[in-house]
């Protein structure tokens, strides 16, 4: 991580800094609050260091991951130099959160959160739903690499959830929406409760995220006890397709 220049101080795209970079970049320096954005610049052809992603608080990851969603929001991306982000993150990864998506190609959480190559691990299963190889997987990320974040990213028009409100059978399927039907009597909705609502189909991704939370703690002491020593936040969020915008819930 290089310090700034003069010149990147005074560079516009500063306000444009990739995903962690500019707090990290300051943290490693300076104290976690009262920095000035552009004290230092961020790099933006390396992958997180330990020490930097060390650094943060899961709070901080947070608002990390915020002002990512709110740059792709805005179209201001942080220019980005993926093989330089390879090549500094091949001896060693130290991802900030660990995010559980959906597959949906309309949300993959990098783009979204505007964030790098090694900057947060990834899991994708249709209707992002809990399973023991993600709670497995959510373990490494955060008891074994050190990650500050679980994240649950459910999003609108999920086709997850409209087929497990449609109570589709499909082969293997079958059994994936079965995880999700927890949110269905979960929901809190007035109006049709049909997969042709979109509000109510949001409503009952909303559920499942706020569900797939406690599922995560009641599932996995490890997670849960390393939460209740501060050491991880676990969160749920919601993506809109149409707005780009993330809203936090849980
Ligand atoms: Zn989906």
């Amino acid at each position: 991580m290089k310090t700034t220049s003069h010149k990147s101080v005074h560079n516009p795209a500063v306000d444009r800094r990739s995903f962690l970079r500019t707090v990290l970049g300051a943290c490693a320096f300076c104290p976690p609050l009262g920095f000035s954005l552009v004290q230092l610049a961020p790099s933006m052809s390396e992958s997180l260091t330990k020490e930097q992603r060390d650094s943060m608080t899961p709070s901080q990851v947070i608002d990390e991951l915020k002002k990512g969603n709110e740059r792709f929001r805005t179209g201001k991306m942080a220019p980005r130099d993926y093989l330089a982000e390879k090549r500094s993150s091949a001896a060693g990864q130290y991802p900030a959160a660990v995010v559980l998506g959906c597959v949906d190609s309309r949300v993959p959480a990098e783009i979204v959160f505007d964030a790098g190559i090694g900057d947060i691990f990834t899991g994708r299963v249709a209707g992002n739903v809990i399973n023991d190889d993600m709670l497995g997987s959510m373990e490494f990320g955060c008891a074994v690499s050190g990650a500050k974040l679980v994240l649950v990213l459910g999003h609108t028009a999920c086709g997850a959830i409209k087929g497990t409100i449609d109570d589709v059978v499909l082969g293997n399927l079958t059994g994936l929406l079965a995880r999700i039907k927890p949110a269905i009597p979960g929901a809190k909705f007035d109006g049709e409760k049909s997969s042709k609502n979109a509000s109510y189909v949001d409503a009952v991704a909303r559920t499942n995220v706020v569900l797939g939370l406690a599922e995560i703690r009641r599932r996995s002491p490890v997670l849960e006890d390393l939460e209740k020593k501060g050491s991880i936040k676990i969160i749920g969020a919601m993506y809109d397709v149409a707005t780009g915008a993330v809203e936090f819930v849980g």
